[in-house]
């Protein structure tokens, strides 16, 4: 017997059908025998339809000024699909009691919208569990010291599927999708695209930030901090699948680099199209510009990724970053009005149809060539590379958005990802 969380997104608690597969599911594991926390995000659509109302009523406001009642508002969609789901399992026959966020309690810092859990107090979770129920929590919410409701941000209830498990010390959490696990790349540029057996809980990282949506990337800090045993599987399968093939089935993230079977130097390629290069050019080149440029940035509260700066000529240097494409004409505002002019540097540009791809494998550490081998390949497909960037594990490009899908699926076939690794 193990204590084990599942997580179910919106997808599959999208209908009452869907919600009723589930209850099948979870009734499945519960009667082999283990104790189940079962967190579930709102019915698809909802959180979207719950803030699309907001907007109606108060376009025109800063979001910041209502942040506390978008929490209350959206905080609802798991509310409720999380009584439907203990519904649907007492219907199956099996006991079950639902909490939201602020009745666990699950307790978080007051940055509403995108609250940091702080504290999970498992007392009630427990007593239930040992009395024969499945406990419901609610994903993507907690409340703060003054008892506010907050939310963890979009996708949220990945989070709090893994602050329960390693919470409760948890065996395994298995979040249940709409896809089947972890991919090599997107299977939707490319169709050969192979499913990971297991992946490196620092390259989930690493793909989870670039753009690999199947994770909240704080879900897997979370899971690396606290070491929780984490697997993406489908929802999809039908709900009396042979349990141990469920429970082997998907994309394990694993710790150990031993642990980590699939050998492969390089085991995904990550892209990101969210992005724009902003550049200074003509930057005198003395002590303290990049903290003239990146700071005035960082106090706007923009994120800045992908950073170079030139060697310099006579005296001038150019200064070139990315931030995230939404920001991209208010850092540009920025740095015209009111860093330009006491830089003494002479103009900004910027491009905005950009992308940045990634080649990421823990193997990068101990093979040497990977990112050259990563360049001939751009280099032979005629791509021009405007920026690069590179960690442990990881090499990064800036290119032509133009190109983006003819650079994954050269990587892609170069690094044999589209083979089963021997
Ligand atoms: N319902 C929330 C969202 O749509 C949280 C989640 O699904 O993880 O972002
Ligand atoms: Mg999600």
């Amino acid at each position: 017997m193990a204590l084990i969380v599942h997580k179910y997104g919106g997808t599959s608690m999208g209908s009452t059908e869907r919600i009723r597969n589930v209850a099948k599911r979870v009734a499945k594991w519960a009667r082999a025998g283990h104790q189940m926390v079962v967190v579930p995000s709102a019915m698809s659509g909802e959180t979207n339809r719950l803030l699309g109302l907001a907007k109606e009523l108060a376009p025109a406001k800063p979001e910041e000024a209502y942040s506390r009642e978008l929490d209350m508002l959206a905080a609802t969609g798991e509310q409720a699909s999380s009584a439907l789901l203990a519904i649907a399992l007492q219907a199956e026959g099996v006991e079950s009691v639902s909490y939201a966020g602020w009745q666990v309690p699950i307790r978080t810092n007051s940055a509403y919208t995108k609250a940091r859990i702080e504290s999970i107090d498992d007392k009630k979770v427990r007593a239930n569990l040992a009395s024969g129920k499945v406990v419901i929590v609610t994903g993507f919410q907690g409340m703060d010291d003054l008892g506010n409701i907050t939310t963890l941000g979009r996708g949220g209830s990945d989070t709090s599927a893994v602050a329960v498990a390693a919470a409760m010390k948890a065996s395994e959490c298995l979040i249940y999708t709409d896809v089947d696990g972890v991919y090599t790349t997107d299977p939707r540029v490319v169709p050969e695209a192979r499913r990971l057996k297991t992946v490196s809980f620092e390259e989930m990282l690493e793909m989870a930030s670039m753009g690999s949506k199947v994770l909240q990337i704080r879900s897997v800090e979370f899971a690396g901090k606290y070491k929780v045993p984490l697997r993406v599987l489908s929802s999809f399968t039908p709900w009396d699948i042979d349990i141990n093939e469920e429970a082997a089935s998907g994309t394990l993230i694993t710790f150990e680099e031993d642990e980590h079977m699939e050998q492969a130097i390089v085991s995904g390629i990550a892209f990101n199209r969210d992005e724009a290069k902003i550049s200074v050019l003509g930057v005198p080149d003395k002590p303290g510009i990049a903290y003239q440029i990146l700071g005035a940035v960082a106090d706007a509260n923009i994120e800045v990724d992908v950073i170079i700066q030139n060697i310099s000529k006579d005296g001038k240097t150019d200064f070139s970053f990315t931030v995230h494409r939404g920001e991209f004409a208010k850092t540009v505002d920025l740095l015209r009005n009111k860093v330009l002019p006491s830089l003494g540097a002479q103009e900004v540009v910027g491009d905005a149809k950009i992308c940045k791809v990634s080649i990421v494998g823990i193997g990068m550490r101990s093979h040497v060539g990977v990112a050259a081998r990563m360049f001939r390949v751009l280099s032979e497909e005629g791509i021009n590379i405007q920026m690069i960037s590179t960690s442990e594990i990881k090499t990064s490009v800036v290119i032509d958005e133009k190109y983006m899908e003819l650079a994954v699926r050269a990587l892609h076939r170069a690094f044999d990802l589209d083979q089963q690794p021997t």
